[in-house]
């Protein structure tokens, strides 16, 4: 049932679920099993195994996801690094070169610089709004541009319509991370981007009790991406694949949720006196507002700020708070700070973007809690 005439919320529960359901079950099953008969006169293609990602729960997950983000097909795999990973080793192989523009994930950062130099690859790291920069970094042998949609912890927005179009121009394969803004907020593959990784571990599953990871594109590609999954083992074990897909049916509920908390508590601290600074794309002070505003549907969970006083009104802030707990992942239904400068690697940030990173900086990750009681938790807090 993926008919993309529905919209998300439907999509969110209906989308690549098989109609008829299996035995009328409204719950698709959980196959926990490795591995299946195979049919008289089947192919190596029919073999149906855990590691191939081809167990029914698996394969019921990938039909959910590709519905999900607008593709053709998708894989799932045992974290956001594994898909992010397995995505680069489908197009890159020793001699190649990789555009990656702006700042990454932590996990995606520590890959690039201590193991892509190592496969062979090699990187330039260009601006992600600066064309220039990338017609520079162009090489014959570039077969890649990677980026994120929405960067960690200073939540800045490339123009990423223009690295789609960039990178189909040139020929090079365009990754995105779009896990910060979900599928609710952004569709990568309407715009152009050819392969969309998340870490599912986020939002996507968003109850903050598995790892996952995603990569959806054409089914050409997702075959490549597949591919270099099952000969790395990184496949997604059936019953977190069962947990991903329920997660997903609430999916559009919890983002939107998120999205207007993350916005409400953006603008309370924005009009506080003890904080110095919000950076939230939702708030038009934000340098990329409006390039966020034509692009996505909401401005994502994540906000970060720093409130007057320093480092030890940061902490003093943080330990004051009843309601958000302090550590550093995001997308759940409960509300989480942290400060990024204080959780080494900058809880994320490159070194590039950790330059700009002040030590007082708090990221909030917005959760589902009522928008009030967060607020009232931050005004008694920010007062203490
Ligand atoms: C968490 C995260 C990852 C890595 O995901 P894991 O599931 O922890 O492997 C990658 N990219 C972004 C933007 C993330 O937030």
């Amino acid at each position: 049932m993926s008919d993309d005439r529905n919209r998300f919320e439907t999509l969110a529960v209906h989308g690549g679920e098989p109609r008829p359901a299996s035995n009328g079950s409204v719950v698709h099953p959980i196959y926990q099993g490795t591995v299946f008969e195979t049919a008289p006169g089947s192919s190596v293609d029919d073999v149906r195994y855990i590691r191939l990602g081809t167990n029914p729960s698996q394969r019921h997950l990938h039909d959910r996801l590709a519905a999900l983000e607008d593709a053709e097909a998708a894989v799932a795999t045992a974290s956001g690094m594994a898909a992010i990973t397995t995505a680069l080793h489908s197009v890159l192989g020793a001699g190649d070169h990789l555009i990656a523009a702006g700042t990454f994930y932590g996990g995606t950062h520590r890959f690039l610089v201590e193991h892509a130099g190592r496969l062979g690859w090699s990187i330039d790291v260009v601006d992600p709004a600066d064309h220039e920069e990338w017609r520079k970094a162009l090489r014959p042998t570039t077969k890649a541009f990677l980026v994120e949609t929405i960067t960690n912890p200073l939540i800045r927005v490339g123009d990423l319509a223009g690295v789609a179009r960039f990178a189909r121009e040139h020929g090079l394969t365009s990754v995105i991370d779009n896990t910060f803004a979900t599928p609710v907020v952004f569709r990568p593959h309407r715009i152009g981007f050819d392969l969309v990784c998340h870490s599912a571990t986020k939002a996507l599953n968003g109850h903050s009790d598995i790892a996952a990871g995603v990569v959806t594109g054409s089914a050409e590609r997702i075959a490549s991406v597949a591919s270099v999954l099952s000969a790395y083992g990184g496949s997604l074990d059936p019953h977190a694949a069962f947990l991903l897909a329920r997660g997903l049916k609430t999916l559009a509920l919890r983002v939107k949720a998120q999205n207007a908390n993350a916005l409400a508590i953006a603008e309370f601290l924005a009009s506080h006196q003890k904080v110095a600074q919000v950076t939230y794309p939702g708030l038009a002070s934000h340098p990329d507002h409006a390039r966020a505003a034509s692009l996505f549907d909401g401005f994502g969970s994540v906000l970060s700020f720093r409130p007057v006083g320093g480092v030890a009104a940061a902490e003093r802030l943080m330990k004051s708070l009843r309601l958000p707990y302090t550590a550093s992942s995001l997308g759940g239904v409960e509300s989480l700070v942290v400060r990024p400068a204080a959780v080494g690697g900058h809880s994320g940030a490159t070194s590039v973007e950790a330059e700009g990173v002040a030590e007082d900086l708090i990221r909030f990750s917005a959760g589902i809690e009522a928008a009030e009681d967060l607020i009232a938790d931050f005004a008694v807090a920010l007062d203490t």
